[in-house]
């Protein structure tokens, strides 16, 4: 009988809500082996495997590593996962695993706990002492520059270290790792998960020049001089502002600035805290019902704050697939994580209107209820505005977590004078090249706020056209 049918979907357990938030550690345990192969065991290995083709951005080739873990061959699974995916252990910690939803037993059985399997089989991996860097069998003799160092940068720089060829990346950042490092909380990716990976990086050659701001620091010039190619992975760093009355008072902050600060004080490289980016004994409001937002609530709660409201301007998504949703593609539909079950109150179909307080900080938000039911607004943003709905909540710390316009257009974009796309990203060819021959960009300076699977996927991909550029036929 197939093991599906015996075997229901098992998720790791995560820490006690009271002892997680009491640290910044990761919350989930592992799965033992013998929970791990069962699961494993649950694959179908279908005819079309929509998992692969359709669901994972990277096109990791789950049933097969998936049968492979289930006849014992560990190494030969992780090989595989590898030859698709440079960094499993972050993609296995964060990816909103688009695979499972498009696994053929997420229709009725409970997909197929892909995301997990890959991270224990990375996990064993660096247990084991099988990963260890890659060198090339030959240098090519070019250098390649590399800006940011989010996945994005990372991926494209391994990938083409293993070609051969000689790879500086430029940093601006105390520390590499982009969102990594500096904006996804602890208790989703601790930081030393990335450390371990960037000395395989390190060991293949890479160099980190870090606190480095191309553009302002190096100019547009000298590396056009100094590097027979460049590649911007400088991320989409510009955060949505809600330019309302009261927005300057103090006590306003962007989510980064708020998240960043937590994390460079976890790591120790801030030794002294901000206290007006701290949420202890604070009333919180989160503005954006996103993940950014969740993250914001999770570390709130941990930072010791007394309410935590998170308002969404959108309407509650449904419970369950509508029918203009269906299989295999991504269920927009309602969430809970672990950051929610924490606690907070989440409040959906709100418009914030005002800030209010005197000088010295903001006290309170003035809000309205919107109407998504009826299209004909009745507000100045063109918004439908129950009648008599406004209301005002206490908030001491309001958190800004609205998304991301899109990438830095500072003096490199200028000096370099690249194009940018409508949405005020950088303009690339489906080869990832730039405006500009010689210049590729990837990640989120390309195609907006995004993914870290994503931004793996496209910087795998720009390294591969970068060699094609370097070394044509
Ligand atoms: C709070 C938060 C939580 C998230 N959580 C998740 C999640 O759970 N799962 C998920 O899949 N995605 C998540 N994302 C999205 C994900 O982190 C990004 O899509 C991903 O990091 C983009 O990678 P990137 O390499 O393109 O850019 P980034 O990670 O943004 O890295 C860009 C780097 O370039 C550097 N840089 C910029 N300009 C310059 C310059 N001129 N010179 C030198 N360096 C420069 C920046 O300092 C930065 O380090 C989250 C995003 C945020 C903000
Ligand atoms: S990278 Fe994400 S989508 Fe791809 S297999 Fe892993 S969890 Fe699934």
């Amino acid at each position: 009988m197939p093991a599906f049918l015996e075997l229901a979907r098992q998720d790791p357990v995560n820490r006690p809500i009271p002892e997680r938030v009491c640290d910044f550690k990761e919350i989930s345990e592992q799965l033992s082996l013998y929970e791990l192969i069962g699961q494993a065991s649950r694959c179908m290995d279908c005819g079309i495997p929509f998992c692969h083709s359709f669901g994972c951005p990277l096109v990791n080739r789950i049933p097969d590593w998936n049968d492979m873990l289930c006849r014992g061959k560990w190494k030969q699974a992780l090989r595989l996962l590898h030859a698709t995916n440079n960094f499993p252990e972050f993609t296995g910690r964060i990816c909103p695993a688009t695979c499972e939803a498009a696994c053929t037993l997420a229709v009725d059985y409970g997909a197929v706990t892909i995301r997990r399997i890959e991270l224990e089989l990375v996990e064993r991996g660096w247990r084991e002492g099988w990963i260890k860097p890659l060198l090339p069998v030959a240098t090519s003799g070019f250098r390649i520059g590399v800006i940011g160092s989010g996945p994005g940068g990372l991926a494209a720089a391994q990938e083409m270290a293993r070609r051969g060829h000689e790879v500086i990346v430029f940093e601006k950042s105390e520390e590499p790792g982009g969102i990594l490092r500096y904006g996804i909380p602890d208790f989703k990716l601790e930081k030393w998960v990335l450390d371990r990976r960037l000395e395989q990086l390190k060991g293949e050659g890479i160099i980190f020049e870090t606190g480095v701001e191309a553009g302002m620091d190096l100019s547009g010039r000298y590396l056009s001089r100094s590097f027979d190619a460049i590649v911007i992975a400088a991320g989409a760093g510009i955060p949505r502002d809600l330019p309302l009355p009261g927005r300057l008072l103090p006590g306003i902050h962007f989510a980064m600035d708020y998240l960043s600060h937590q994390n460079r004080l976890n790591s120790g490289e801030l030794t002294r805290p901000d206290s007006t980016l701290s949420a202890s004994g604070k009333n919180v409001v989160v503005l954006g019902g996103g993940d950014t937002g969740s993250d914001c609530v999770g570390t709130a709660r941990r930072q010791g704050a007394e309410s935590i409201v998170q308002i969404e301007i959108m309407d509650r998504p449904p419970d369950h697939r509508s029918s203009t949703n269906p299989w295999p593609s991504w269920p927009n539909i309602f969430r809970t994580t672990t950051s929610h079950e924490e606690g907070c109150e989440r409040l959906w179909s709100v418009q914030v209107r005002n800030f209010i307080g005197p000088p010295t900080g903001v006290e309170k938000i003035d809000a309205v209820k919107l109407d998504w039911s009826s299209k004909s607004g009745n507000n100045s943003s063109g918004l439908r505005e129950v009648p008599d709905s406004n209301f005002e909540l206490p908030a001491d710390l309001i958190i800004i977590a609205a998304g991301f316009t899109h990438t830095e257009s500072g003096s490199l974009v200028q000096e370099m004078e690249l194009e940018l796309n409508k949405d005020g990203n950088i303009k690339v060819d489906s080869s990832f090249a730039a405006s500009r021959a010689g210049v590729f960009a990837a990640g989120d300076c390309v195609s907006g706020a995004s993914l870290v699977v994503h931004a793996i996927d496209q910087g795998r991909r720009c390294a591969r056209a970068v060699d094609n550029y370097l070394t044509p036929g």
